[in-house]
């Protein structure tokens, strides 16, 4: 069979995607060589408040609501932030993404598992959309930008470490050299994780030795997550008229905070605008708003920020110690509690389609 457009991948970007062409009537297959969308996880599965705003979810399939941040500095001196509102929740990713094929599969969508895919002549359609990661096959397929710096993490789902929900983030150079340790409790469940840049560090024995390290007494390990984090920022040449990239394929990750699930729902709702409208056109003109140039103005403080942090952990941990003293102060609090609680993951996108329901696109708000 011939399908209009095949989606590569079903993660989150690519579950959205393939979700909204399918709504508009077109024939579209969903590919993944995965075989079954609910295992292996990567992610933590950490939501903020502006994806759960515009792109309503099952509210069973989010745990508690999280207001608490606790930042450690290297000496596990502490810094308590207290957001006014809900700001984080986290995802039962197998479920929501369970979820998302299901409305996939109302929308007409055929789905492929077990498929590993190698090249565009395996695909059976006009139009391609590599939603299948950060280390994208697609993107090097169809000749367009591809993610030059990574992260790699790593972390294990424990039992709860206490009945109040609280995000703890550890800056560790050593544990996890530029990024974070962190320990996602939701009163449910607990993420114990670190993150780093690989050739510096060993994922599996920084995990151990953080884990060692926490002042909680923590559990068995449940479930094992881990994989590539790019934080380059969202890439420039991002569609042609074979085919458009999203998610973390196409970059869209905040390099600061590493988040890429908020990034991962705008951009696929866009790109599915645009891929619907160039196939019912043929007018390639209409790709030329789906450029990564669009957005890298707005990841342009969250890169500088990323390189200070990479070069104070390069320094080692008395910078840091240094840092988070001044972090105290009101000024350098305030961009603290900025970076965690402001609604900026992703900039917003203008999308024109909306599809009811939950997970809908979300209305223009820039
Ligand atoms: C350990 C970790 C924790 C994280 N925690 C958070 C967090 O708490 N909050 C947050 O916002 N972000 C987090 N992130 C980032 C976030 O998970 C990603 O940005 C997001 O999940 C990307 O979704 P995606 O759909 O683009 O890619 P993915 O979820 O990676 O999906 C890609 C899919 O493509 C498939 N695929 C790959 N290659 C092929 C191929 N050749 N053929 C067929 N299928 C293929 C894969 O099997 C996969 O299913 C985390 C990342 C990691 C690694």
């Amino acid at each position: 069979m011939q399908y209009d457009i095949a989606v590569v991948g079903a993660g989150l970007a690519g579950l959205q995607c393939a979700r909204l062409l399918g709504a508009r009537g077109l024939r579209v297959v969903l590919i993944d060589r995965k075989p079954s969308v609910a295992a292996p996880v990567q992610t933590t599965g950490i939501f903020v408040r502006k994806t759960w705003e515009d792109f309503p979810m099952p509210d069973e399939q989010l745990g508690p609501p999280i207001r608490d941040v606790v930042l450690y500095s290297p000496s596990r001196r502490m810094l308590a932030l207290k957001a006014q509102r809900d700001e984080f929740r986290i995802g039962r990713m197998s479920w929501l993404y369970l979820y998302l094929l299901e409305e996939c599969t109302k929308a007409g969508v055929h789905w492929m598992p077990d498929t590993r895919v190698r090249s565009l002549d395996e695909i059976p359609a006009r139009f391609v959309i590599g939603a299948d990661g950060a280390r994208s096959t697609i993107a090097q397929l169809l000749g367009l930008d591809h993610n030059r710096e990574l992260l790699v993490g790593v972390e294990e789902i424990v039992p709860p470490i206490s009945r109040e929900p609280v995000l703890h983030c550890f800056l560790d150079p050593r544990l996890a050299p530029g990024y974070i340790g962190w320990v996602a409790n939701d009163g449910e469940e607990a993420h114990i994780g670190v993150a780093g840049y690989r050739e510096r560090w060993n994922p599996a024995e920084a995990l151990q030795e953080f884990r060692c390290s926490l002042p909680f007494r923590v559990g068995r390990s449940i479930e094992h997550r881990g994989g590539w984090i790019p934080v380059n920022g969202v890439l420039r040449n991002i569609a042609n008229t074979r085919g458009l990239l999203v998610g973390d394929a196409a970059g869209a990750v905040s390099p600061l905070t590493a988040g890429g699930l908020d990034g991962a729902m705008r951009l696929s709702s866009l790109a599915a605008d645009v891929a619907a409208s160039y196939l019912d056109s043929g007018d390639a003109r209409v790709l030329q708003p789906y450029s990564g140039a669009r957005f890298q103005a707005r990841f342009m403080a969250r890169r500088w920020m990323r390189r200070a942090m990479t070069a104070a952990g390069v320094g080692g941990p008395t910078l840091i110690e240094l840092a988070f003293t001044m972090l105290r102060t009101p000024p350098l609090r305030a961009i603290a509690e900025h970076v965690f609680f402001a609604r900026g993951s992703f900039p917003d996108v203008s999308v024109s389609a909306r599809a009811s329901g939950p997970a809908a696109a979300p209305a223009p708000s820039a």
